[in-house]
């Protein structure tokens, strides 16, 4: 096992990493279920994936920060 390995967040549509630059959505499970991310590209997949439970589901974007530089 790695120890400094950095968490990689795959997108639940299409398994992809989503990169740390690129705002995604996170469809929270509100049953307190793991959270799943997805592209913004593949935000239908996410809309329909939260449609299977209507309330069940929080999604929201979430933004890149703006780093100083
Ligand atoms: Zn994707």
């Amino acid at each position: 096992m790695s120890r400094s390995r950095p968490k990689v967040i795959r997108c639940a549509a299409c398994e992809k990493r989503i990169p740390d630059h690129e705002p995604d959505l996170v469809l929270q499970d509100l049953d307190g279920g793991l959270p799943r991310f997805f592209h913004t590209r593949c935000g239908g997949a996410a809309y329909a994936a939260a449609a299977e439970k209507p309330g069940g589901h929080l999604l929201t974007v979430r933004h890149v920060e703006e780093m100083a530089n």
